[in-house]
């Protein structure tokens, strides 16, 4: 299967924004950002690149894909998706990254990441309507009801994750019931339910060329 193998922290830095792929790490002072903001490599420092328009659109679809740990192929297969229903396509993209089953389970704040997420669901400890769900890309629709099973071995792990998630709320299109491990997908999301960093203006413009 093929994965992103360059270091999460180039990432933030070639991107000059902070992506929070690491977890907990990044709200800290040994966040790579907060030591070195800016692009890596030996003229990192120096580099002062103007971008196009097309080098933004471009800069702004990798910094989806590396947000929600998408591989191109089926990144271009979700906008494919979203441009065949009614709707504002960059929304409907939107939509669908943020209704893959990893990332629902980092949003309950079951996971401190989303790597870390799609961890949980690889290790079949997640159910969606009584049927376990080990594809961290499986869409969840309105009405889903998601329960989570872990070995003894790994509750306290998602225990603590719950704890250090604290913060971060959960969005309003999910019902989560901490105690049980259980939520429901109340509605679809929408753009304001996402952290609201993505311009999908931009990648609908780059891939309607
Ligand atoms: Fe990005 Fe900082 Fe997190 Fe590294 S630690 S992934 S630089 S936000």
């Amino acid at each position: 299967m093929a994965r992103y193998t360059e270091a999460n922290c180039r990432r933030c830095r070639r991107d000059g924004e902070k992506l929070f792929l690491k977890g907990t790490r990044c709200n800290t002072p040994k966040c790579a950002m907060a030591r070195r903001s800016f692009a890596p490599g030996q003229h990192g420092a120096d580099r002062k690149v103007k971008l196009s328009n097309y080098g933004l659109q471009l800069r702004e679809k990798q910094k989806t894909k590396w947000i929600y740990g998408v591989m191109e192929k089926q990144f271009r297969l979700y906008f494919q998706m979203a441009t065949r229903i009614k709707g504002v396509t960059g929304r409907i993209l939107l939509q669908f990254l943020e209704r893959r089953l990893d990332n629902v389970i980092f949003r309950l704040g079951l996971a401190i990441s989303r790597p870390q997420a799609r961890q949980i669901v690889r290790h079949n400890f997640v159910y969606v309507n009584g049927h376990r769900v080990n594809i961290p890309s499986f869409l969840v629709d309105k009405g889903d009801l998601i329960e989570i099973k872990p070995k003894e071995k790994s509750a306290k792990k998602i225990k603590d994750n719950l704890e250090i998630s604290k913060e971060r709320a959960v969005p309003s299109w999910l019902e989560f019931k901490a105690a049980e491990m259980k939520a429901t997908v109340a509605r679809l999301p929408e753009k304001e339910d996402t952290d609201g960093t993505i311009q999908e203006q931009l990648i609908v413009e780059l891939y309607s060329k």
